[in-house]
C-alpha cells in the first residue's frame, strides 16, 4: 500500500508530499512538475520554489491534462525551473480553447 500523500501546507497546498522507502516524492498541482528528495529540508525548499503559483482554478483544461501526464518531461526540466512548465501549460490550454 503506497504511502499518504499530504498536502504540504495551507499555504502551499497544490505540492502535494508522498513520503516513500527512500525518500519523499513532491508534486507541484499547477505545473505538474515532479522529483524525489532525501532531505526533508528539500523538499521544504522545492516546496516554497512553488509558492508563487496562484491557487489552481477550477476549470480542467488540455494543458492541465497534459501536465499530468508529462511529469517525466518535468523532472528532467528539474522542480525548480517552473517557467518552461507554465508556459507550455498555457499554450496548450490556448490550442484546446479552440
Ligand atoms: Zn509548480
Amino acid at each position: 500500500m503506497p504511502a499518504a500523500v499530504q498536502r504540504f501546507s495551507a499555504e502551499i497546498p497544490w505540492v502535494l508530499v508522498q513520503p516513500t522507502p527512500t525518500s519523499f516524492r513532491v508534486t507541484c498541482e499547477v505545473c505538474g512538475s515532479t522529483g524525489e528528495f532525501n532531505d526533508p529540508k528539500t523538499v521544504v525548499a522545492v516546496a516554497r520554489a512553488h509558492r508563487a503559483h496562484q491557487a489552481p482554478q477550477g476549470s480542467f483544461r488540455l494543458g492541465d491534462a497534459v501536465a499530468a501526464v508529462a511529469k517525466p518531461i518535468a523532472r528532467a526540466v528539474g522542480m525548480e525551473s517552473c517557467t518552461p512548465c507554465e508556459a507550455r501549460r498555457r499554450m496548450l490550454n490556448r490550442i484546446g480553447s479552440r
